[in-house]
């Protein structure tokens, strides 16, 4: 088989396309591959698919495919325009390329498996592609997904804000709960951050939203009651925000103990931060026996711990009245600690009562969702070590939590794109 016809077969060029060259570079380890057309083709209006002639062709262009074992590989064309009456002059749709791509569809499909499974530095390695390259990669794929993304309003939301980095400024991010992806991002922690979703949807859209899960943050508290009807039973302070204040307040206690403690030369407390964050049933098997010795001490940072892990039974009752009596029992329990900041924390958890049991009353929210967008998006912060763009930061969000559909799609040019 020559060159040009296994070429042709490996790279799936079809009439009128062929294959004319194909250059080899052992030295340079690449391959170049010149394809061309026949003379009197016909070809369609990228808009309207209207037959036409040949007009004339763009400058040579080159995109880069799937290498040929390991020689990064090159296919160079002159892209054919037609002038068409309604359109005027336009470059005609090419099968192995999107427009303004870089890179062929089998290519793209080929990073955008790499970029799901490494960091973007990993990922450029592998390709041989540069970051900057890699970057409007993921962009084009997130573009391309949104643009397909059928419009749906989720029934269960939620609402979480990230920082992109230690001491940046936050973003907020709007869920579905039931497929787990994310749906929208907007800048700060603001009422209007959370507002630019609502005022996207029809007023009818807004009525199909069920439940939001949030934090207990006013900012976003205002936006749901601006926009939604019957907001008031349809906010849930769910169990994965009111337990990330119950972890922060056991931490608190635990700096202060350890502060007063050191002082007095003990160090009991040194080194055990992440034993009091664990939650009963996840405490790694090798910590055990010093956490039960720590409990042991009747230290306030363990008392903490023993309000805060107590608190998880609430999301187990079925019904609103046996829910309704376990807290009373824990919120009594919490405000006689004498620990402030488990105190404020159950204070802050009783204003917004009302929220936190709708949980037994609206449809069911499972922190799943939450949670593994949750790790997932803590991941991608971790593979970037922190994002100083926060624009790449969106892009990351999407690309990996936003369910989109990334591949290219093949193109043709005969007949008209779908
Ligand atoms: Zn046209």
């Amino acid at each position: 088989m020559r060159d040009v016809e296994l070429y042709r077969q490996l790279l799936r060029i079809e009439a009128p396309w062929e294959v004319q060259q194909v250059k080899l570079s052992v030295s340079e380890q690449r391959v170049d591959v010149m394809v061309g057309h026949a003379k009197g083709v016909r070809w369609r209006c990228p808009e309207c698919g209207a037959e036409l002639s040949c007009f004339d062709h763009a400058e040579q262009r080159a995109w880069r495919h799937l290498d040929s074992c390991g020689f990064l590989t090159w296919l160079h064309a002159r892209p054919p325009r037609v002038c068409c009456p309604a359109h005027g002059v336009r470059q005609v749709l090419l099968p192995w390329a999107e427009p303004h791509a870089r890179f062929t569809a089998l290519f793209e499909r080929l990073a955008i498996d790499v970029l799901k499974e490494t960091d973007i530095t990993g990922a450029c390695k592998i390709l041989h592609i540069s970051w900057d390259e890699g970057w409007h990669l993921m962009e084009r794929a997130v573009a391309r997904g949104m643009a397909r993304k059928e419009r749906r309003v989720p029934g269960l939301m939620g609402v979480d804000e990230k920082a992109a980095a230690k001491g940046q400024r936050y973003l907020t991010l709007v869920c579905d709960l039931e497929s787990a992806t994310v749906e929208y991002i907007a800048d700060e922690r603001k009422q209007a951050s959370l507002d630019g979703y609502f005022e996207a949807l029809t007023e009818a859209e807004r009525a199909q939203i069920k439940a939001v899960a949030m934090d207990m943050w006013e900012p976003y508290v205002n936006s749901v009651c601006a926009y939604l009807p019957d907001p008031e039973e349809k906010i849930v302070f769910d169990r994965f925000h009111i337990m990330k204040h119950m972890v922060e307040s056991v931490d608190t206690v635990r700096k202060r103990e350890h502060r007063a403690l050191s002082a007095e030369g003990l160090d009991l407390l040194a080194g055990s931060k992440y034993l009091w964050l664990y939650s009963q049933e996840n405490l790694p098997e090798r910590h055990k026996e010093r956490f039960a010795a720590l409990k042991a001490t009747n230290l306030k940072t363990g008392r903490a711990w023993a309000i805060k892990e107590s608190l998880r039974a609430l999301w187990h009752y079925r019904r609103l009245g046996w829910a309704r009596r376990f807290y009373k029992r824990w919120y009594f329990w919490a405000t006689h600690s004498r620990l402030t900041p488990v105190i404020d924390v159950a204070r802050m958890i009783n204003r917004h009562l009302q929220g936190v049991l709708n949980y037994f009353a609206t449809a069911p929210i499972t922190n799943a969702a939450a949670e593994g967008l949750n790790s997932k998006i803590q991941t991608i912060k971790k593979m970037a070590y922190g994002y100083r763009n926060r624009e790449h930061f969106k892009t990351a969000i999407f690309f990996h939590c936003g369910g989109l559909q990334l591949y290219p799609a093949s193109t043709s040019t005969h007949g008209n794109p779908g």
